[in-house]
């Protein structure tokens, strides 16, 4: 099982699109997926066609130990992989958590208890380095930091590099970046190519090659509850999609040593 966060401290940038429509796309290539759903927005689990309003339980019960993983997860009515969905409920866990010794750890202690159920967890990060965030990073084995190509993304990069370095040491050593994705990309944007650039630059292979296009049909597929893919099979996004799904598959391949959290 390999856990990944997909964080950014930044909203808009693409966290819950690329978490939707990559828990898609694995899934159709035969992985067997866990969506965690940690913004109180809810956007994965509306996104995935789950009505958040309805829930009796959600990620905030896991959270507080007052419900089982297993027992919370539903499937994704229009994808194949299961999601363990969220509500405005989950924006009082940051406060409720306060009282737990080990409040930092409570979605990685979940997560043990189903550790062979899963080929990859996806955890959509809200948009802030809160203790919602800490708890996906502390669970995470690898860290996924969608991003756009603008002025300010490399200074906001270096906050979440920092954050990234401190919860390695304090609280999670294994640790590491997965990858850099690059989103509503606009190819005639000089500014975006520049910014690209750099950020090969800096960040070498990190940087997935593949990039994802703006794209009109990923921004409507939410309001229709599913991944792009599913509602638009061959438009430019769902494909993007798909190929950055082939790409992760293929970077966990057997060049990689195992990582210590496999012998858990
Ligand atoms: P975050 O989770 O980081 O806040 P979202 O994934 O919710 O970001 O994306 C922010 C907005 O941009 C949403 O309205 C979403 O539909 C839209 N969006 C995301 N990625 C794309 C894209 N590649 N092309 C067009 N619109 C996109
Ligand atoms: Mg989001």
């Amino acid at each position: 099982m390999k856990i990944i966060a997909i964080a950014n401290q930044k909203g808009g940038v693409g966290k819950t699109t690329t978490s939707v429509n990559l828990a898609a796309s694995l899934a159709a290539l035969g992985q067997k997926i866990l969506l965690v759903d940690l913004d109180p927005q809810g956007n994965a689990t509306t996104g995935s066609g789950i009505e958040k309003t309805a829930l009796i339980q959600s990620v905030y019960h896991v959270l507080l130990g007052q419900a089982a993983l297993n027992e919370v997860a539903i499937r994704s009515p229009a994808g194949d992989y299961l999601v363990l969905p969220a509500n405005r409920e989950l924006a009082g866990a940051e406060v409720e958590l306060v009282d737990f010794p080990n409040r930092e750890f409570q979605l990685r202690w979940a997560l043990s208890s189903s550790s062979d159920a899963y080929d990859f967890v996806l955890i959509d990060c809200p948009p802030a380095l809160n203790m919602l965030t800490v708890n996906g990073l502390a669970a995470a084995e690898r860290v996924m930091i969608p991003m756009q190509c603008e002025y300010y993304a490399l200074e906001g990069l270096s906050d979440l590099v920092q954050t990234i370095k401190r919860v390695r040491h304090h609280l999670n050593p294994q640790l590491e970046i997965e990858g850099l994705l690059r989103t509503m990309f606009d190819p005639r944007s000089q500014l975006a190519q520049q910014v690209s650039a750099q950020l090969e630059e800096h960040f070498g292979d990190k940087v997935y090659q593949t990039v994802i296009p703006r794209n009109i049909r990923l921004a409507e597929a939410p309001s229709h509850g599913k991944a792009a893919m599913h509602y638009e099979p061959n438009s430019k996004g769902a494909l993007a999609y798909q190929e950055l799904a082939s790409e992760l598959l293929r970077r966990q391949g057997p060049e990689q040593p195992p990582s210590p959290s496999e012998k858990e």
